[in-house]
């Protein structure tokens, strides 16, 4: 456990990090964590660098303060100071003080991986399976349901405000899938129903950034369930949007949130996966899947990915629809082999 307290001791200047392509609990884990400091730490100067985030975020307090930086690819050069967006300010000083919040490994921090290599002190806050620490100090809890949890521990429940709740309550939603998911444990309920007392507007929340979806993003949904194919004795099932029909319907990779999901909630089905072609040719791709005996981690980690046994991304440079797929089935039916073995 982090003694935050002790961590922020004379400290002046600190960044809070967390992964490319952010979601709810890596954005929620980040506000969360600059939102207590910016009320209970009146001497310190906090910075949140993220990529742009999906807009239901944009609800949490000081969202409108994170530096936004560009360019979110696995193979960019994380050493090259990530390019913001005009305006934005970057401190080119090291920070005392860099937090790396639900991020796996350091390439996932992109290139906000700079800030992080100039610190002189790192701390990284983590859930992920694969996560072996790369900081001068590790919290890192795997299987635990969200970073925002992991947080929510570290923090003096008598100085979280009601802004603090609405982020840590936010990302607690978002990666137990309204705590469904086996991550989700009766001390995650108890972190959420503590943070329910802060008098937080909770049915909203879930409401307005989980649930809610745009017409388009609706008629996305639709598409990829019709074009949707079933394999392996309808076990696996799976999906994909490639080039012209993305530009047909207008879709963008923030469209594709929650299809993969759905997908997985196909009776019979154990397994999905839904594929999209991104701005840059490349193909991304999301696993979800139920069964105990198959992780999804290692399959994802055979594919230019990770993440957790029940829930991974994926990702292939230019190649086919067609050659992806064969890839993700193949790799699929072998987990299945082994785990059922
Ligand atoms: P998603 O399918 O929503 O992109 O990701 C599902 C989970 O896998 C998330 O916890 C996410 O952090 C993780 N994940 C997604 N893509 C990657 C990747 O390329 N590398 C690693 N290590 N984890 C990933
Ligand atoms: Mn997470």
């Amino acid at each position: 456990m982090i003694d935050l307290k002790k961590e922020l001791k004379d400290v002046k200047y600190v960044a809070i990090l967390g992964h490319i392509r952010p979601d709810g609990d890596c954005v929620g884990s980040c506000l969360g964590l600059y939102n207590y400091i910016v009320d209970n730490y009146d001497g310190i100067k906090v910075d949140v660098y993220l990529n742009p985030i999906p807009s239901c975020f944009g609800i949490l307090e000081n969202s409108n303060k994170i530096v936004n930086y560009i360019g979110f690819d696995l193979n960019d050069d994380i050493n090259e100071f990530p390019k913001c967006i005009q305006g934005s300010y970057v401190r080119k000083e090291p920070y005392d003080v860099v937090f790396a919040l639900d991020c796996s490994d350091a390439r996932r921090l992109g290139p906000a991986y700079s800030v992080f290599k100039n610190a002189k002190k790192t701390i990284c806050i983590d859930h992920h399976m694969n996560t072996d620490g790369f900081a001068d100090v590790d919290y890192i809890i795997a299987d635990y349901s969200s970073t925002c949890e992991l947080i929510y521990n570290i923090l003096d429940y008598d100085k979280i405000n009601k802004s603090v709740a609405e982020c840590l309550y936010t990302g607690i939603v978002t990666d137990t899938g309204v705590f469904q998911y086996d991550c989700c444990k009766a001390h995650t309920m108890t972190a959420a129903g503590m943070l329910m007392e802060k008098g937080i507007d909770y049915s909203f929340l879930i409401e307005y950034t989980f649930y809610e979806k745009s017409f388009k993003q609706q008629k996305i949904l639709g598409t990829s369930l019709i074009n949707a194919k079933r394999v392996y004795d309808n076990r696996i099932i799976y999906s994909y949007m490639d080039k012209a029909e993305m530009e047909e319907l207008k879709a963008s990779p923030k469209d594709f949130e929650g299809v993969c999901e759905k997908l997985r909630e196909t009776k019979g089905v154990s397994t999905s996966f839904f594929m999209y072609r991104q701005p840059d040719g490349k193909i991304k791709g999301s696993l979800r899947g139920t069964d105990n005996n198959v992780d999804l981690s290692r399959v994802a980690a055979n594919m230019n990915g990770g993440g957790h046994k029940k829930a991974a991304g994926f990702s292939f440079d230019d190649i086919s629809m067609d050659e992806a797929v064969d890839i993700v089935i193949e790799e699929l039916i072998k987990e299945y082999e082994i785990g059922n073995n």
